[in-house]
């Protein structure tokens, strides 16, 4: 499953931050991740809760922000949203475009814990 991967190297980032931090543990994770990225927002959510089984997320609580993809249209100037790269413009019906985003796919903060000193 593609998701499980993204799932663990997400998991790794976040560990490597935490560390670099002397956390002992995460307690809050925030995930950007854009309707293009072209990830299944319901398989990463599950595949996020298996993964981190046994890591510093494991009391974690995650939550995934969803971003909406926005494109300008090259015609008109148009901005709108997305639901897939070949969507025409609602204005003029143009087909090209650039993307403004929905790509993303980012951890977007990080709440860890440190020990007390
Ligand atoms: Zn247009």
């Amino acid at each position: 499953m593609h998701e499980f991967s993204i799932a663990m190297s997400i998991i790794e980032i976040a560990e490597a931050e935490a560390r670099k931090a002397d956390a002992t543990a995460i307690n809050e994770l925030v995930l950007d991740i854009g309707t293009l990225a072209g990830i299944e927002f319901y398989a990463l959510d599950t595949a996020m809760e298996m993964a981190i089984k046994n890591t510093m997320l494991e009391e974690a609580s995650i939550k995934i922000n969803k971003i909406t993809a926005r494109a300008r249209c090259s015609g008109c100037g148009e901005e709108f949203d997305i639901e897939n790269v070949f969507d025409a413009c609602p204005k003029c019906g143009g087909l090209y475009h650039k993307l403004l985003c929905g790509k993303e796919l980012r951890i977007k903060s990080l709440i860890v814990e440190t020990p007390e000193r």
